[in-house]
């Protein structure tokens, strides 16, 4: 049986629980604590059964087929863009990209918007607080381009040097790339204030919403961004499936990025013309079946309710910290006034390594290394941290048994 539905009465975290069959498991002969969400998170039943039930049930390709198991695969395939959209608040479907994540939208966005407008001379901001996946893309087409990448400068809690921002801005400035919330920090980004100084200046802005979308409410209108990218995994969805907002006027100019199938309207040998929104930019067949059940990870992320999961998160983020800091040697990296569920911490005299491997003994899942943030953990020179980032189904319990970890792991190392 199938559940399109979950059950859950106001927020009540051991009825979450058990809609997350993996959190029954043992590691290493212990009840498993995971708290490696901002990794990914895990998925719950609903999910499972959604993408189960495609394969069961009407796997088949999209959009041209005429037979019925086609056509229910292209409507439960639309039907995510149309969560999606009312998920961002955006104001069209066809704004709506799919992609396979975060990465691929940022690299889609270099690719084709800034191949496009960006020239010798330009200038690019992204800040110090970014994932690989917003700095590696820019950097390729800076060289490409011989144009300049401009880093917005941290601070010792973990914040946004906004004064240093105004003063990066020149008269090149033609895009600004910016994380909504930092995947190794927690710290949430004044992104509105960004954009709104940014297009006082013309200038074109995407929104890393990779570790924001799960936690924040998010309203692409309101915030005003050009571009927002997310990745599924990240909120309770399937792995492999991404999402590129952009808005129409400007996807509408952008040339494509791959070439192939479904992205055309009609091809001859010597000339294709090129599919409308979104297809565009849909080449090839996508990850029909992830797509389909990213929609039940949605469903279920507004059935909890944001609220309700960011209250409870946020408890257990300012209970992690305050006893974490309790500890002897202890260091919190990432103390920004607005964070999301994400608590960073090093240990004097011992590397993030070996505090994860022992916790990993105790059954305790955290990440620990630089979390693809190289330029972060430089400004704070330290090789990385142990993170421990929580979701919607972890307990202060589990937060009490990361803290005995960490105090056993120092005793034994120490
Ligand atoms: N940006 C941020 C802030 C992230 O946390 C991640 C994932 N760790 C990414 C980008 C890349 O996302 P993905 O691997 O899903 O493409």
């Amino acid at each position: 049986m199938i559940s399109t539905s979950t059950d859950i009465k106001p927020f009540d975290v051991g009825a979450i629980r058990k809609e997350f069959p993996v959190l029954e498991r043992k590691v290493k002969g212990k009840d498993l604590v995971y708290f490696d969400n901002a990794a990914t998170a895990q998925k719950p039943q609903v999910v499972i059964d959604a993408l189960v039930n495609y394969y069961h049930q009407y796997n088949a390709n999209i959009h041209r087929g005429i037979h019925s198991l086609a056509e229910e695969a292209t409507a439960a395939f639309e039907a995510t863009r149309d969560t999606v959209k009312e998920f961002i608040n955006a104001r069209y479907r066809e704004e709506i990209i799919f992609t396979r994540g975060v990465t691929e939208g940022v690299n889609l966005v270099a690719a084709t918007y800034g191949r496009q407008n960006i020239k010798e001379g330009d200038e690019i901001i992204i800040s110090g607080m970014e994932h690989h996946s917003n700095i590696v893309p820019w950097q390729m087409l800076c060289l490409e381009k011989k144009a300049k990448l401009k880093i917005i400068p941290v601070d010792d809690n973990g914040e946004l040097m906004m004064s240093e921002f105004q003063k990066l801005i020149s008269p090149k400035t033609k895009l600004v790339s910016i994380v909504h919330a930092s995947n190794s920090l927690g710290t949430i980004n004044p992104v509105k204030e960004i954009i709104d100084i940014a297009h006082q200046y013309n200038i074109v802005v995407l929104v890393d919403g990779a570790q924001s979308s799960v936690h924040l409410d998010i309203d692409v209108q309101d915030m005003d961004c050009d571009f927002f990218v997310l990745s599924s995994h990240k909120i309770y969805g399937p792995t492999g499936v991404g999402v590129l907002y952009g808005k129409k006027e400007l996807l509408e100019e952008m040339p494509p990025y791959m070439g192939g199938g479904e992205m055309i309207k009609e091809v001859t040998f010597d000339k294709t013309t090129y599919n409308e929104l979104p297809y565009k930019f849909e080449a090839g067949t996508p990850n029909i079946a992830d797509t389909v059940a990213f929609k039940a990870a949605l469903d279920f992320v507004n059935e909890v309710g944001k609220d309700n999961i960011r209250k409870h998160e946020e408890m257990l983020t300012k209970y992690a910290m305050d006893k974490l800091l309790k500890i002897d040697g202890v260091r919190l990296i990432g103390t920004a006034k607005h964070k999301t569920s994400v608590v960073s911490f090093i240990v004097e005299g011992m590397h993030p390594q070996d505090m994860g491997i022992l916790l990993d003994n105790y059954g305790i899942a955290v990440r620990t290394g630089h979390h693809c943030c190289q330029p972060l953990m430089n400004r704070f020179e330290i090789p990385g941290t142990v993170r421990a980032s929580f979701a919607m189904y972890n307990t202060k319990e589990e937060v009490d048994e990361l803290v005995k970890g960490v105090e056993k792991a120092i005793k034994l190392l120490k």
